[in-house]
């Protein structure tokens, strides 16, 4: 029997919600700052998968908890204050919703149940070398071949791909035409002869995604996702969703908490000048909370997200830099040293890594559309201002 959260009371969902965090969610992987590896967070999956609450964003007709905007937010909620890791979830937040939107009836029974399980882990191949930002001059070919497309061409990137099973990958398939409407989306199972993954390690040393090489890769033509040549068309709806997801006031959120800890600790809260700063990212990271539960309203009644939803990115990863910065700065000495280091002392420690805070939050203005790209969609779509030439 489906149980229907939108029907409970707000404070007995997050109550529910909380204790089921807090008895089953493993201590040792609570507020770590990487993004967290398959093999560390597939024992949560499957606890999360056999209680129902894998996919909070899906509807109950695929497996998922069917939450409206209000819950959604209480359930994002209760994952940031347990410090509760992002598993690899792209099958869950990216490809999934795509597929119930642009896929076949096949392509559903097959994939979502999978997506769901943790059967199928998934990756996303957009970027390729000096195809990111400019993402339609992508290069990567697609060529009917019989029942099989074949691919041929490099993705760069890719995050997490070595713990990938599949990948959803955007190709070109008619270089004859204007860039946009030559490109389709394929699903390729990562097992297909001819991928080779090549990891990249990042600054603070993690291998956080892969370089994927596609040589001569045979994908069956029911793979491809829409219409052929529509792939832009798809990549732009998931594009919205990406950035809903990655607007999510989640990091900065976990930075703030650890800033208010080492200030506590070195005593900073009695210096004005501190806590000016301190309430101006507070009150940042509130406004952003309350834009964040905007567009969350906005997809649960179905609209499309529209291209004022760059101005959460911008919000969120800039507010993370700041918070990351003042972090830094109030560290001192300590703050640079690499690992978590004790701000407190031996009676009352206080344990943060305010080096790798300060390095993940870089990405944060690139990975999924820069701030520059971001701004640019802002003044041209939004604020209608003159684009140069
Ligand atoms: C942590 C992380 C994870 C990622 N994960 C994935 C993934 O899983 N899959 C995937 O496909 N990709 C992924 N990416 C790639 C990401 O999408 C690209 O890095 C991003 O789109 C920028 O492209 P680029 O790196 O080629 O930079 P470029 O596009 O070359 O940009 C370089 C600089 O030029 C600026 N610039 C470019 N064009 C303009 C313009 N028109 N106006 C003003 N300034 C401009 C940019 O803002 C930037 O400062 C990831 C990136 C990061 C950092």
């Amino acid at each position: 029997m489906t149980t229907d959260y939108n029907a409970l009371p707000d404070d007995s969902f997050r109550a529910q919600v909380r204790e089921f965090f807090e008895a089953e969610y493993p201590e040792h992987l609570r507020y770590i700052l990487r993004r967290a590896r398959w093999d560390e967070m597939k024992e949560w999956w499957g606890q999360l998968y056999r209680k129902g609450w894998m996919a909070p964003n899906w509807p109950h007709e695929w497996g998922g908890m069917g939450l409206d905007a209000g819950k959604m937010l209480i359930y994002m909620e209760e994952i940031e204050r347990h410090g509760v890791a992002r598993p690899p979830d792209q099958g869950i937040t990216h490809i999934g919703p795509i597929i119930m939107r642009f896929g076949t009836g096949a392509q559903k029974n097959f994939y979502l149940p999978r997506a769901l399980s943790g059967e199928h882990i998934w990756c996303q191949g957009y970027s390729e070398p000096n195809s990111g930002s400019d993402l339609a001059s992508l290069r990567t070919t697609a060529v009917l071949d019989g029942n099989d497309y074949v691919i041929n061409g490099q993705k760069i990137w890719t995050s997490l791909a070595q713990d990938a099973t599949h990948c959803y990958v955007l190709t070109r398939t008619n270089p004859a035409v204007k860039q946009q409407e030559g490109i389709s989306l394929f699903l390729v199972d990562f097992k297909t002869p001819g991928i080779t993954l090549r990891p990249i390690v990042n600054l603070s040393g993690h291998a956080e995604f892969c370089q994927v090489y596609y040589d001569n890769v045979r994908v069956p033509k029911e793979n491809l996702v829409g219409d052929l040549n529509k792939g832009w068309t798809v990549a732009k709806a998931l594009l919205g969703f990406e950035r809903l997801a990655i607007g999510s006031p989640r990091r900065p959120a976990y930075a703030l908490q650890r800033l208010k800890m080492v200030a506590q600790a070195r005593g900073l809260f009695a210096d004005q000048g501190f806590l000016d700063r301190y309430t101006a990212l507070k009150l940042d990271i509130e406004d952003l909370g309350s834009l964040y539960g905007r567009f969350v309203e906005q997809v649960k009644r179905g609209e499309q997200v529209g291209p004022d939803v760059s101005m959460l990115k911008i919000w969120t990863m800039e507010a993370w830099q700041r918070l990351s910065e003042l972090l830094l700065e109030i560290g001192e000495e300590e703050g640079v040293l690499e690992g978590v280091r004790n701000f407190g002392n031996a009676d009352d420690p206080v344990e943060v890594d305010a080096l790798t805070t300060f390095y993940m939050s870089r990405p944060g203005t690139i990975a999924g559309g820069t701030s520059e790209v971001q701004r640019n969609i802002m003044s041209r779509y939004v604020l209608q201002l003159p684009v140069s030439k």
